[in-house]
């Protein structure tokens, strides 16, 4: 049987009107039965939002503030028992939650915050490649998680949904460690798809209303895509929202290659069903994907030699840059790839093309969009 996810239609942030969306999707879901299902009586359901960072309200960073209010409003019929919580890459989840309006929603609706500094170890048995795990107690132990991810772009892993969303119940720093620790984008793939596999989404709504394109996951730029997506398996929401941003086979994307290639979820198109609205209509061509193929950064991972010359490198732009020395931290490599160097009066990031693992921590933590994914000029040929 195909995996249904629903995809509806939705402009701008109006709490009534997308908690009136949400209500719909659930019904073609199965309605109230089956959200009754998804949510049994008397169980602790914790939201997951994408709190990257800490951004401004309305920042398509982070999940939408309205957004996350209208699905409080539809769960709220179903339990009294709501948690949220995330651990950003930088700064406290408590601020991140503050800043983006999400902290304010909760307090309004009794939902709990836990800002994922207690932890859990866990050991997966069946795992692709992580077994031991340090993972924010409550996203192991809630009965219920359920993922509110943003659709957008990400310099590293090309995409960031419903998958990746659930990297932020590693704790704090440690995400820097995987990041050094995983040298390659399809073994990052299989880390994250071991970590889904030890938390466990029961099910994502995905705030595609407005969506960042171009330099993401923090420096790119909203794009409307008016949709939301829905759905039980995290891997079909992704793949139907790469579809809608022009991905004619999301297997493109490394990590939804390492999904096919696993069995690991549904993602081929053919093994989809989307409800709601027609796919077709919604899509878009002109969205400003981070390019590469699967084939070529496959390829690039194992070679070394070659890899300086066509690999995507974090690219500054001087002008942009306030020295604030953000990028030096967040690198995972030890040594630092990055030594911060006097240019023209001051300080910038200077990088070692030779040692840096392509992770992109540091362009995705620039508070100011001062470095981008940048191409090679051999890349850019292979890549076309
Ligand atoms: S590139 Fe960005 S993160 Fe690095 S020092 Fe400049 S402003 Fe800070
Ligand atoms: S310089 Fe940037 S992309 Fe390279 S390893 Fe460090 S954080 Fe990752």
């Amino acid at each position: 049987m195909k995996e249904k996810v629903v995809l509806l239609k939705n402009q701008g942030y109006n709490v009534d009107r997308i908690e009136e969306k949400l209500r719909e999707g659930f019904d073609l879901l199965g309605g109230d039965a089956y959200v009754r299902q998804l949510i049994p009586t008397g169980a602790k359901v914790l939201l997951k939002p994408n709190l990257l960072s800490v951004e401004d309200m309305d920042s398509p960073v982070v999940t939408n503030h309205v957004f996350f209010e209208s699905v409080i409003r539809v769960l709220k019929d179903y339990t009294d028992q709501l948690t949220f919580g995330d651990s950003p890459g930088f700064g406290t989840s408590q601020r991140a939650a503050q800043k983006a309006g999400l902290m304010e929603v909760a307090k309004r609706y009794g939902v709990a915050f836990d800002d994922f500094t207690d932890k859990v170890t866990v050991q997966l048995h069946d795992s692709l490649l992580v077994k031991n795990w340090e993972v924010a107690r409550v996203s192991y132990e809630s009965d219920v998680l359920i993922s509110l991810p943003k659709l957008k772009t990400h310099g590293m892993m090309y995409f960031t949904g419903a998958v990746k969303n659930q990297f932020g119940c590693v704790p704090g720093t440690q995400k820097a460690l995987w990041h050094a620790r995983m040298n390659n984008s399809r073994n990052f793939a299989k880390m994250l798809l071991d970590l889904n596999q030890v938390v466990q989404t029961k099910f994502a709504i995905m705030d595609a209303i407005v969506a960042m394109e171009g330099n993401g996951p923090k420096s790119g730029t909203p794009r409307a895509m008016d949709a939301i997506l829905m759905g039980p398996s995290i891997t079909a929401v992704d793949s139907v929202a790469l579809q809608l941003i022009g991905y004619a086979d999301p297997t493109e994307v490394p990590q939804y290659d390492v999904v096919r290639e696993t069995g690991w979820g549904p993602v081929l198109p053919q093994d989809i069903q989307v409800v709601g609205e027609d796919l077709e209509t919604m899509k878009v061509d002109d969205f400003q994907k981070i390019r590469g193929t699967k084939e070529i950064f496959g390829n690039l991972d194992s070679l070394k030699l070659v890899k300086n010359f066509i690999a995507p490198y974090p690219k500054l732009t001087w002008e942009k840059c306030i020295s604030c020395n953000r990028c030096e931290e967040v690198c995972p490599e030890r040594p630092k790839v990055i030594t911060m160097t006097e240019k023209q009066g001051k300080m910038v990031p200077v990088f070692d093309r030779k040692t840096c693992i392509r992770c992109f921590c540091c362009q995705e933590l620039c508070p100011v969009g001062a470095l981008e994914v940048g191409e090679t000029l051999l890349g850019k040929l292979l890549y076309r």
